[in-house]
């Protein structure tokens, strides 16, 4: 895949509290480069089940997102901030919902595909990992990331669970 990467400010927090202090914008140019990816599709009734109680979506598929980047380290052996992640309610290319996992590295250097092969067991633990978090609506211990490009929005934990209970064959009613 063509991933792209644009930094567009950064912003200063305190030592251990995580505080925001301060906030600045950055106009650099975007980074574009080639890389390996894996990608999965959702099961439909996790979709559905997500829609009828109206829940959020693109929350649901952007937390799943998170999760998996947080767990793929303990299988790939590598740091959270070698892979990236994009999910989408509607790709164009496949006309469906769809989360990308990419090395984030030009050529990739195979933590992708190590999820790949173990993607099943990926997606166990990180249910097990989403499952198991005592917060209510997500933090950074299961679906928040420190690297997320959108401020960690939209998420919804609740929605993660459902996609996450589907991905691994649980029944959804
Ligand atoms: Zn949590």
């Amino acid at each position: 895949m063509n991933a792209i990467t644009s930094v567009v400010g950064l912003k200063k927090k305190r030592q251990f509290t995580e505080e925001i202090i301060g906030e600045e914008p950055l106009n650099l140019p975007p980074q574009s480069f080639l890389t390996k990816s894996l990608w999965f599709d959702l099961p439909q009734k996790a979709i559905d089940k997500i829609v009828r109680t109206r829940l959020d979506l693109r929350g649901g598929l952007h937390a799943c997102e998170h999760a998996v980047i947080g767990i793929l380290p303990l299988f790939a052996l590598c740091d959270r901030n070698d892979i990236g992640g994009i999910s989408t309610s509607f790709h164009p290319d496949t006309g469906k919902a769809q989360i990308f996992i990419y090395d984030a590295y030009p050529g990739g250097i195979g933590i992708a595909e190590k999820g790949f092969n173990l993607v099943e067991e990926l997606w166990r633990a990180t249910l097990a990992l989403v499952e198991g978090c005592p917060c209510r609506d997500g933090c950074p211990g299961c679906i928040q990331s420190p690297k997320c490009g959108n401020n960690n929005y939209p998420l919804d934990k609740e929605a993660a669970l459902i996609l996450l209970r589907g991905l691994v064959g649980l029944c959804l009613n």
